[in-house]
């Protein structure tokens, strides 16, 4: 409880807390933006159905503007690699301005889905030919700016980015502008920690094993940030990227990485799609998370998560919308249970044990995995965390006749109308009635940079 006073009182219906839903709270959100228990009860009442809202752990925004120009038939063999091309063709053309424009139109419509914070797992660093800008932090400054206007939480992971494959082969030019050594890499996670604040933490990224080295990667982790600090990496995505890696290291990468770093709760291991028993025993007990991007994972034909043995060994997991085809946690939850009923030809996955809510399962699991990928107290209505909530239109068709058993289920499983009505991140407003508070300006200044982006 809290005997702070000034902030404002609300009261909701029905609560989501870790461990199901309250009913009648009252509670307050100080100056800072923080939750407290409230003892009053003549707060503005915000609605019948209030969760907290969902860490997306896994982003690349300046992707949000090429989506669907990857969907026309190429060769015969279209695959993550060729995605790949056309994704690197994009990405030349974007500096600072247009990065910012494009990630904060990308942030308001994370608001509008539900999402209330972003890992923002970020490469493009450089000028297009690899050189730095004058300010060699300029394109993490304008993800930081885009995160501050839309009102969205941000962990941002810049990426060290070393080499073009396993072999240890320099960059190629189109990747040139991702490119850091060590000290330099070390010298902007530094630059970049001055900003941090309750909205803003900073990580670290490995972009992938192809891409750093053994001795680089040691040298990292290392580091005094590493011993606190989330620690992200992409992993074991592709067959082909496990198969090099078994050509070069003798190992699956999994597999790899737990023999040669101390995986434990500060790391998010994204997509970690290919995994043997062993591996996905290993990853469960180590207390780290899997990121998992379904719509993405799905879109560049990836494969599927073995989520049912994952959660029977007790292992952490949270999404990403990674690619940005689509931003929607309610989407990739869905489709996150709806590839494992596919695969296994059964129902109801997720929920582990008879009588358990595959959609409180899931909302639960990727709140929890979330916030801990984020490395801040969020993704709990619980005193002294950061108010991000979202509130459900409880005058919904969807939502007739729902009680507390069926709420979420329905929220996840009962179609597309948006069911997100209204959003507060940091202890401030940022959706009500289904619109954002600056979303026109920020969506016009998105339509000009695109509409230039095209005619280069
Ligand atoms: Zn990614």
């Amino acid at each position: 409880m809290s005997n702070s006073t000034g902030g404002s009182h609300f009261t909701a219906t029905r609560l989501w807390r870790t461990d199901g839903w309250q009913a009648d709270a009252a509670l307050e959100v100080d100056a800072e933006g923080r939750l407290h228990a409230s003892k009053a009860d003549a707060g503005e009442s915000i609605g019948q159905w209030v969760l907290p809202g969902m860490p997306n752990l896994h982003s690349h925004a300046f992707q949000r503007a090429m989506a669907g120009l990857a969907e026309r038939k190429g060769r015969s063999d279209d695959s993550f690699w060729s995605w790949r091309e056309t994704m690197y063709a994009f990405a030349a053309a974007i500096g600072p301005d247009e990065l910012k424009a494009i990630a904060a139109q990308l942030y308001v419509e994370m608001l509008k889905a539900g999402y209330t914070h972003v890992c923002e797992f970020h490469y493009l660093h450089h000028q297009p030919d690899g050189t730095p800008y004058a300010q060699p932090e300029a394109m993490s400054l304008a993800l930081i700016e885009a995160a501050r206007e839309a009102g969205i939480g941000l962990t941002l992971l810049p990426v060290l980015y070393i080499s073009g494959g396993f072999d240890g082969r320099a960059l190629s030019p189109r990747q040139r502008r991702f490119g850091h050594d060590v000290e330099g890499y070390l010298r902007l996670l530094d630059t970049l920690r001055r900003h941090e604040g309750d909205d803003l933490r900073i990580g670290i990224a490995l972009h992938s094993l192809r891409a750093v080295p053994e001795q680089a990667m040691r040298e990292v982790l290392a580091s005094d940030i590493a011993k606190t600090c989330p620690i992200h990496i992409h992993i074991a995505e592709q067959v082909g990227e496990v198969q090099d890696c078994l050509a070069t290291r003798g190992a699956r990468p999994v597999e790899w990485l737990f023999a040669h770093a101390d995986v434990d709760a500060r790391w998010c291991l994204v997509h970690a799609t290919h995994l043997t028993e062993a591996e996905c025993g290993q990853l469960a007990r180590s207390g780290a998370v899997a990121g998992l991007c379904p719509t993405t994972e799905a879109n560049l034909g990836d494969g599927l998560f073995p989520l049912a043995d994952y959660q029977d060994a007790g292992g952490a997991l949270g999404i990403g919308s990674d690619s940005h085809i689509s931003i929607s946690p309610v989407e990739e939850l869905r489709w996150l249970e709806y590839g494992q009923r596919l695969q296994t030809r059964h129902r109801n996955i997720a929920a582990r044990h008879e009588g358990d809510s595959v959609g409180e399962t899931l909302w639960r699991a990727a709140l929890r995995g979330g916030a801990q990928a984020s490395g801040l107290p969020i993704g709990d209505l619980r005193e002294g965390a950061r108010a991000d909530l979202i509130v459900l239109d409880d005058t919904s068709p969807l939502l007739m006749a729902r009680d507390e058993r069926s709420l979420l289920d329905s929220f996840l499983f009962a179609g597309n109308t948006p069911l997100v009505r209204d959003v507060m991140a940091g202890g401030r407003w940022q959706v009500r009635a289904f619109q954002h508070r600056d979303e026109q300006r920020i969506a016009e200044r998105y339509r000009a940079t695109v509409a230039a982006l095209a005619s280069r």
